[in-house]
């Protein structure tokens, strides 16, 4: 039998790029083409583009393309020589974070971006001591994968990393909301004396202020405010992980730590920054940027390269004047109660949540008991996929559908998204 062009590229990235590089889905997507929230594959079929938060403002944008070309068709270096466009992006960039976060350091990615942010906090304290959650991800250099719980480091967690539990909405700690964020700084407060007790000080607490890796557990507003006084109080700093929550997608704050209302000493940003061109920072105030560069000497040849930065200001005007981090709010709104709808309809869903256009549902074989339907989670994916609407899924028990569209995503996306996912929850069977 003939293989088809999927299998050929199937085997090409085998002997290309090794074993064991994954894809999404049992039978992966070859795309060829995007534009706004619409991906083409290489048969001509078009499918809704209900995950990618990279190209945020939308695939392709031609405000974006065109800035890209013109200053790659012009210079491109790197910071070592004087150039406006670094300052320009940041200047833009800082006007949205409280004033006292107002200096930065490009970087290519966000695993860079968190490495450096624990590494300024070493620089503050002269401490080592890290507290994650354990369901939490922060990148793939060396230092920052062994905050991983899932991908555990070779030879163990290294002892100056403490976990705390991932705070679960649906599944609170102590029972209830309240009881929740009380454990939470409870598990926040014992961690920090065991390493100050087993040598290393505390230096830091990294989280994603939207705790998206881990399920975007619905959270009241000052759910972190004990725990972070807690991090104030032995000294410690408090780094936002923004690279998933940033850039208005949870559409009523710019930012996911101003939404849940904390301030953090040092933010990292990236993936949607310049829509999908490799572009990602770190921002903190300048006495923290300045204990920094006098402990570490600190260069990223493409880290604020032109380009690069007229990439990330490009994106950044067009979310600004397409009024995209609105639209979000409006959209995220609407598709949310469709979900709700789907809930009153499906037992399977157990809980919606999210914020803006960062959504989804939690899909649970039992509502009394919330057992995870993980792998019904995964069928569903797949089965979208058929149906041409890409999403995924996330969370502690890989159960949560993730829904996080580009933000042009509009009302009439949303109903093509709800329309399919009530057709194929109604399809297949719980059980396979
Ligand atoms: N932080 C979070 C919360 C992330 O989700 C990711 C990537 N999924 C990263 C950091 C790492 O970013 P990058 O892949 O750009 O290194």
């Amino acid at each position: 039998m003939k293989k088809s062009a999927a299998d050929l590229l199937m085997e090409r990235r085998l002997k290309f790029l090794g074993p064991d590089v994954s894809t999404f889905y049992e039978e992966p997507v070859h795309l060829v083409r995007g534009e706004g929230v619409w991906v083409w594959d290489a048969e001509g079929r078009r499918y809704l583009d209900c995950y990618n938060n990279v190209p945020h403002v939308g695939h392709c944008h031609p405000e974006v393309v065109a800035a890209i070309c013109k200053q790659a068709s012009t210079l491109n270096t790197h910071t070592r020589y004087l150039h406006e466009g670094v300052l320009n992006y940041i200047e833009a960039l800082s006007k949205t974070f409280d004033e006292s976060l107002a200096t930065v350091i490009m970087t290519c990615t966000g695993s860079e971006a968190n490495d450096i942010a624990l590494r300024m906090a070493q620089s503050v304290t002269g401490k080592t001591g890290v507290i994650a959650t354990d369901h939490t991800y922060h990148g793939n250099t060396t230092v920052v994968s062994q905050l991983s719980t899932t991908n555990p480091p070779i030879g163990g967690t290294p002892s100056n990393v403490r976990h705390v539990p991932a705070p679960d909405s649906y599944r609170p700690l102590g029972g209830n909301a309240q009881a929740h964020a009380k454990e939470f700084s409870k598990h926040v407060e014992n961690k920090i004396i065991e390493l100050e007790e087993a040598g290393f000080g505390f230096s830091a607490i990294i989280l994603c202020p939207y705790f998206a890796n881990e399920g975007f557990p619905d959270l009241p507003l000052g759910f972190l405010d004990e725990a972070l006084k807690a991090v104030n109080r032995a000294g410690g700093l408090i780094i936002a992980d923004e690279v998933q929550p940033g850039f208005g997608r949870l559409g009523s704050h710019m930012w996911g730590h101003q939404r849940i209302a904390f301030k953090p000493d040092i933010v990292t940003l990236g993936k949607p920054m310049a829509n999908g061109h490799p572009v990602a920072g770190v921002v903190t105030s300048v006495d923290i940027m300045s204990d920094f560069r006098k402990s570490f000497r600190y260069f990223n040849t493409f880290g604020g390269n032109p380009v690069s930065c007229a990439a990330a200001l490009a994106t950044l005007q067009v979310l600004q004047n397409e009024k995209l981090m609105e639209n979000a709010q409006k959209v995220g709104l609407y598709a949310r109660e469709g979900l709700e709808k789907l809930q009153q309809k499906f037992d399977v869903i157990g809980d919606v949540r999210g914020a803006g256009l960062f959504f989804g549902a939690e899909l649970v074989l039992d509502r009394e008991t919330k057992e995870p339907a993980t792998e019904f989670a995964n069928r569903v994916a797949n089965e979208m996929r058929q149906r041409g609407v890409l999403l995924s899924k996330l969370g502690i028990h890989y159960n949560t559908l993730k829904i996080r569209p580009p933000m042009p995503f509009s009302i009439q996306n949303a109903d093509l998204m709800l329309e399919t996912l009530g057709a194929v929850l109604a399809d297949i069977p719980l059980q396979p």
